[in-house]
């Protein structure tokens, strides 16, 4: 029940060009903020996360292995600062 409405939300946020998604860039240790939507780009593609910083999009994790990013809920002071500002939308996303 809980996995559908959280399907059911990611895809009304598809919908929206504002959305922050919350990743765990390859190598890093924390969860940036991208408006990239995730799919978009292959992995190893560099964008910039909310606080300016060139993250790289990280490999996807073949089903039906649960990615490792999931255990992650620190998020960058920059990203958090910025989304903040914004007021937008955000989902956390895991590849
Ligand atoms: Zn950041």
């Amino acid at each position: 029940m809980k996995q559908e409405l959280a399907e059911r939300q990611t895809s009304l946020l598809a919908r929206r060009d504002d959305v922050v998604y919350w990743i765990v860039p390859s190598g890093a240790k924390v969860r940036h903020g991208i408006t990239d939507k995730p799919g978009r780009w292959p992995a190893g593609t560099e964008v910039s996360a909310l606080c300016g910083q060139g993250v790289k999009i990280p490999l996807p994790t073949p089903l039906p292995a649960v990615p490792k990013s999931t255990s992650i809920t620190a998020q960058c002071d920059g990203c958090l600062e910025e989304y903040r500002l914004r007021g937008s939308p955000s989902t956390v996303w895991d590849f």
